[in-house]
């Protein structure tokens, strides 16, 4: 510090360079003319005018420089102590070198105008100068070639820390550049003075403000033309965290290993450090490409889609799946499925996503590597029937396996058409009949079953399972025999038999018979061997059949307060059922049947047969409830005359004799013409039956029978006779004998032989049809006719079970119950009106 009458040297205080606090260190006691002063390690430089004198702080002076023009401005460009250097601005527009141990100047440019301001670079490369115009004009200081200019500066100072960068103010800004680039400039008035790292000096009226200088810009500009190293310098001469961020990451995506290493280290990011390591064992061992590495990056910095796209263009596909599987992003990891054979890795990722619950997108891997069972396996887990059918129906044929998977799990999901159209595309039609059998679709499983009957038992035996269940046996018991399993179909019937009598249902009983006697028939058909055994049962238990049907009525009449049968019904019914029950000893109360009989007989005035029963049920076990009724009764049959009136004598329509009403058989006394019932009235029907001539097929009896009767050969007269009633058919009209009347020798065979009424095809032929009724029974059994003698009585067949009935009872009873009242068939003509259970069957 230069004072009147001294110049006092301060150096530093302490240690610190940004500390501003000196001490004084020399004091040279003597008066000084000059207008710039400058101090060296060993020297005090001054300058007066054109004169530049260094001296000794002793302030004896050494050296002399004298120039052309005044010395405007003055600078210590360093150099060991004592040989320092200093550069020179003169009025002229020269510059000059020069150096404390060297008494020769060194002119280094000359510009066009007075020098109002110089700085050389740390390098000492480059040299500023600002003349008095405010140009500002940077040289080459080796060669002196201008580098730059720029107008309107008042000042300029390099960066003592880095060679490249420039600070100039002037016009009320800063500008800071490096190399070339567009200098960066920022609002400030006053003089820049000094520029230290990110420091600038600036001198501000008459005060020193340090400045920190955010040096982004000349970094980003480095950045910008991918020069990493110099970012670095100038990012090292002090930028943000963000800005070291960016250049970290700018110099990673650029391959700049080095570059962002250093930066990351600066950030401590250890995470990048570990990927930059990575990165570069893999260029060691010789992995250099670019993208895939580039796209490594982009995938750690999060930039997914580019990372993605790079891998692709680099043909790694499956990093980019790893990636995106990885952070479960299975919706994009999609895009990179089945792009090439990374059948292991895919596996493996679908693997981990289905652990990890992701089903869906386990299930599309699992898909894209053609392990369509894993697939399947997921889809039939989560129940997802929709991607089952979807999958169903995009899979070949021959993929049987998977497909038959798909349709179990369909199955189970309760998606049982969608199943069946997969076992329909394989031609699996068991399959799909017990698809329909499990669904309990009974009527697509028929339906079905009508075009391949070779899987009936697949569907008649379950739906008789089914319909067992759903107490509805009588079909069940059909659907077992449909399906050919005539044990079961027996079985059920037994049950439904057992059922029916311990519920006291005895007309359901004699149904369940009738089914029984049936099925037995049917059996026969089929089974030549043991044919007559099968015949049998059938007619046994037809006979049962009819007895139970005919003993609701008599139960009905000893169990409820009120009848609606009147008693000659009764009486028929119980004298039907009671001899019918000599032969077959059905489980029902025959003493119940008895003392009905014997009830009804009273009161018709069969005093006799009345006693004859007393006198049987006192040998029987009776129940309770009619021991004393019984006992009076029999009290009460003494008193009465033992006789029977004649009308109620049933008459044998064969040979017109009047059989004992106690007669314990079924057949007349005399011919032994079996007595054909009603079945609705139990009265005795004016039938007779008869057999054909043996070599008399069923088919050309009925066609002679059916013959009308104008054709007939023997004319009206005869059959005239006939249907007048049955006395006047003695009289004999041909010499053809009537065989229902003439033959009445014939049935005399003294040793209880029965001998038929035989027909031969002239009395076929002259028989009215409407007189005759055929019990049209399948094969094994023939036909068997009945004449009617007494035309005018109106009598009809059942078409099913071939019972005979009045036609005023039997149409009634159709009425009524829409069916016939013994074998429950529909009549013939409103089959179709049947329930749909017995439709499928
Ligand atoms: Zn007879
Ligand atoms: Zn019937």
């Amino acid at each position: 510090v230069q004072l009147p009458e001294r110049v006092v040297i301060y150096e530093l205080y302490s240690n610190d360079a940004n500390d501003m606090h000196y001490r004084a260190k020399e004091k040279i006691t003597q008066k000084l003319e000059c207008s710039l002063l400058v101090v060296c390690t060993e020297h005090l430089v001054v300058c007066q005018e054109k004169k530049l004198q260094s001296m000794f702080f002793s302030g004896q002076s050494e050296k002399e420089w004298n120039f052309d023009s005044p010395i405007r401005y003055i600078k210590i460009i360093g150099g060991p102590p004592g040989k320092e250097g200093l550069i020179l601005g003169l009025k002229n527009g020269q510059v000059w070198e020069v150096h404390l141990d060297n008494i020769h100047p060194l002119l280094k440019v000359t510009v066009n105008d007075g020098i109002r301001c110089l700085d050389l670079s740390q390098k000492k490369q480059k040299l500023a100068v600002v003349d008095e115009t405010g140009l500002l004009q940077v040289f080459n200081s080796k060669s002196g070639d201008l580098c730059f200019q720029e107008p309107n500066t008042n000042s300029v100072a390099f960066n003592n820390l880095y060679e490249d960068m420039i600070a100039f103010s002037g016009n009320g800004s800063l500008a800071i550049k490096v190399l070339d680039f567009p200098a960066h400039r920022q609002k400030m008035s006053g003089f820049v003075v000094g520029l230290s790292g990110a420091k600038v000096f600036c001198l501000n009226g008459s005060s020193m403000v340090t400045l920190e200088l955010p040096l982004s810009a000349p970094m980003y500009q480095y950045i910008d033309r991918k020069m990493y190293n110099e970012a670095y310098k100038v990012a090292c001469l002090g930028v943000t965290d963000g800005d070291w961020e960016e250049l970290g990451h700018s110099a990673l995506e650029n391959l700049e290993f080095e570059v962002a290493r250093l930066a990351f280290v600066k950030l401590q990011d250890f995470s990048y450090l570990e990927l930059i390591q990575d990165l570069q064992e893999q260029q060691r061992k010789g992995d250099t490409n670019r993208d895939s590495m580039i796209g490594d990056i982009y995938s750690h910095r999060g930039k997914l889609k580019e990372a993605a796209r790079l891998y692709q263009k680099s043909g790694q596909e499956h990093k980019a799946l790893t990636m995106y599987t990885d952070l479960r992003m299975f919706d994009l990891a999609q895009e990179y499925l089945g792009s090439s054979d990374n059948t292991d890795l895919i596996r493996q990722k679908a693997d981990w996503a289905k652990n990890i619950n992701e089903h869906k997108a386990a299930a599309e891997m699992y898909l894209s590597v053609g392990d369509t069972q894993s697939a399947i396996d997921i889809y039939g887990e989560k129940g997802w029937a929709d991607q089952l059918i979807e999958l169903g129906r995009r899979l070949d044929k021959a993929e049987r396996p998977a497909l038959l998977s798909i349709a179990e799990h369909l199955k189970r999901l309760n998606q049982a058409s969608y199943a069946a159209e997969i076992y329909r595309r394989l031609g699996d039609s068991a399959a799909v009949l017990s698809l329909h059998v499990e669904a309990k679709e009974w009527s697509q499983a028929f339906a079905l079953v009508q075009t391949q009957p070779q899987y009936k038992s697949l569907v008649y035996v379950p739906y008789a399972h089914w319909l067992a269940e759903n107490d509805k046996f009588v079909q069940a018991q059909k659907a077992f025999y449909k399906a050919g399993k005539p044990e079961e179909a027996f079985k059920v019937l037994q049950q439904l038999i057992e059922n029916a009598i311990s519920e006291c249902r005895f007309q359901d009983a004699g149904y369940y018979y009738w089914i029984v006697s049936r099925q037995f028939l049917d059996l026969a058909k089929e089974n030549i061997d043991n044919q007559n055994e099968l015949l049998l049962n059938f007619e046994s238990n037809e006979t049962l059949a009819g007895i139970y049907y005919a003993f609701h009525a008599v139960h009905r009449y000893l169990e409820e307060p009120f009848t609606s049968y009147m008693p000659e019904a009764l009486f028929n019914i119980a004298r039907f059922l009671m001899t019918e029950t000599c032969q077959n000893k059905p489980r029902g109360s025959i003493s119940a049947i008895l003392y009905c009989l014997s009830k009804q007989a009273r009161k018709l005035g069969a005093n006799k047969l009345a006693k004859q029963i007393l006198d049987k049920i006192q040998t029987l076990k009776i129940p309770q409830k009619f021991q004393e009724q019984v006992e009076i009764a029999t009290i009460a049959a003494k008193a009465r005359p033992y006789s029977d009136p004649e009308e109620l004598l049933p008459m044998c329509y064969r040979c017109s004799t009047y059989n004992p009403l106690a007669s314990p058989s079924s057949r007349c006394m005399n011919c032994g013409q079996k007595f054909v019932h009603s079945y609705v009235s139990f009265e005795i029907l004016p039938l007779v039956e008869f057999v054909l001539e043996e070599d008399i097929t069923d088919v050309e009896a009925v066609r002679l029978i059916e013959t009308p009767s104008n054709d007939k050969v023997k004319g009206e007269s005869w059959k005239q006779e006939i249907s007048e009633n049955r006395e006047t058919l003695q009289l004999d009209v041909d010499q053809d004998k009537d065989p229902f009347t003439s033959g009445v020798g014939a049935f005399e065979g003294g040793d209880g032989t029965f001998f038929p009424v035989v027909v031969n095809r002239k009395t076929l032929l002259s028989m009215d049809s409407t007189a005759v009724l055929i019990s049209k029974w399948n094969p094994p059994l023939r036909y068997q006719y009945y004449k009617n003698l007494l035309p005018e009585l109106q009598i009809t067949m059942c078409h099913s079970c071939f019972k005979a009935f009045h036609v005023d009872d039997f149409e009634l009873q159709l009425l009524q119950k829409g069916h016939c009242p013994f074998c429950r068939a529909p009549p013939e003509n409103f089959l179709t009106s049947d329930s749909s259970d017995d439709l499928l069957i």
